[in-house]
């Protein structure tokens, strides 16, 4: 796929009453291989100083951008992926663990029977001439496969501390201050994953050292006994193909103690209404997070971390803005830090 890169400084041409938003040095990429939609094709990639995004459609975006402010902070939510959207895609030079494979049994048995389910049910993810109904039945297996593992061959609170203090993860820059913003405006985050919640958790409090009121995690939560044993694990699996709004009927909050917190009281019921959403992900299947809540404007946001040449053309579509190369969070809080602001200009 051949690219020609045009290089300029420009103003990202959201809004003319939004400049001070964004400021960046534009780069515009015209597609070289399609013939019927060139001059169409022209995507905006804004250089930044570590990262580069494209936006397919700058006047939709616009647009969206102005709905959602018109309609408030009050009326936003956002949903986030964790791993690999939250979180870096590589940690210095290596590939980050997932929040599934950070967990390491004390017996290596059971991790390598964790991981041989891995090598079956994987390529069943991704096949195509599977059907979705028959797909979800695989992946309730799989999991369901998974956390028994888990359950027999044993896991402590404490074995979760340790895996996650040596674990290969680290949140993209600028997580810490979108959620920071987030919570200064009440604004919920929901973090969606077919990962495990326990482990999710612990990683925030290891690598960001605090909680937040307005972050929940939607995830698949261990139960333990008195003893900090893994005993069961609570509601309904949630896997790949099920992470989606449908799914805070089996989640339980972040802290207990915080449950009531304002805006979190009757979560569910607050949560629907709030009908703008900024929706994080790096698979476009990410997209489906958002299903079961009837949204009014949706900014998509994706991240493509890698092998951005075959993937580019798809993703580009299917998000409203795309990061490419394992991009920082900064964009996205200027971004946030936008939508929530009162100010006309
Ligand atoms: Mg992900």
């Amino acid at each position: 796929m051949g690219y020609r890169l045009h290089h300029f400084n420009h103003i990202f041409p959201i809004s003319r009453t939004s400049f001070s938003a964004f400021r960046f040095n534009l780069r515009v990429w015209c597609c070289s291989q399609s013939g019927t939609n060139q001059g169409k094709m022209e995507q905006i990639v804004v250089n930044g100083s570590e990262s580069q995004v494209v936006v397919d459609d700058s006047s939709l975006l616009q647009k969206k951008i102005s709905a959602i402010r018109l309609g408030g902070h009050a009326k936003l939510q956002v949903i986030a992926d964790f791993d690999a959207t939250l979180t870096k895609f590589r940690v210095n030079g290596c590939r980050g663990q997932s929040s599934h494979n950070v967990l390491q049994q004390e017996d290596p048995e059971y991790n390598d029977k964790r991981q041989k389910l891995y090598e079956y049910y994987h390529p069943l993810e991704f096949d195509p001439t599977i059907p979705l109904d028959e797909k979800a039945k695989l992946m309730e297996e799989w999991w369901g496969k998974t956390h028994a593992l888990l359950i027999e061959g044993g896991v402590t609170y404490n074995g979760i501390q340790n895996s996650v203090a040596k674990a290969t993860i680290a949140f993209r820059d600028g997580v810490t201050e979108l959620f920071e913003l987030l919570e200064e405006k009440g604004v919920p985050v929901l973090i969606f994953s077919a990962g495990l919640a326990d482990i999710i958790e612990e990683v925030l409090n290891q690598k960001v050292h605090r909680s937040f009121k307005n972050v929940r995690v939607v995830s698949n939560r261990m139960v333990f006994d008195e003893n900090g044993h893994l005993q069961s694990f609570k509601g309904k699996t949630i896997h790949v193909l099920n992470k989606n709004e449908h799914a805070l009927d089996m989640a339980a909050p972040l802290h207990d103690h915080l449950d009531d917190v304002s805006g979190l009281s009757d979560e569910k019921s607050a949560l629907k209404k709030r009908t703008n959403v900024l929706l994080l992900g790096d698979h476009i299947g990410d997209l489906g997070m958002s299903d079961g809540l009837d949204y009014e404007t949706r900014i998509s946001v994706g991240f493509l971390n890698d092998r951005v040449e075959d993937s580019l053309e798809s993703y580009r579509k299917a998000f409203d803005i795309l990061y490419l190369n394992d991009s920082s969070m900064h964009g996205v809080l200027k971004l946030a830090t936008h939508l929530c602001s009162t100010e006309s200009d």
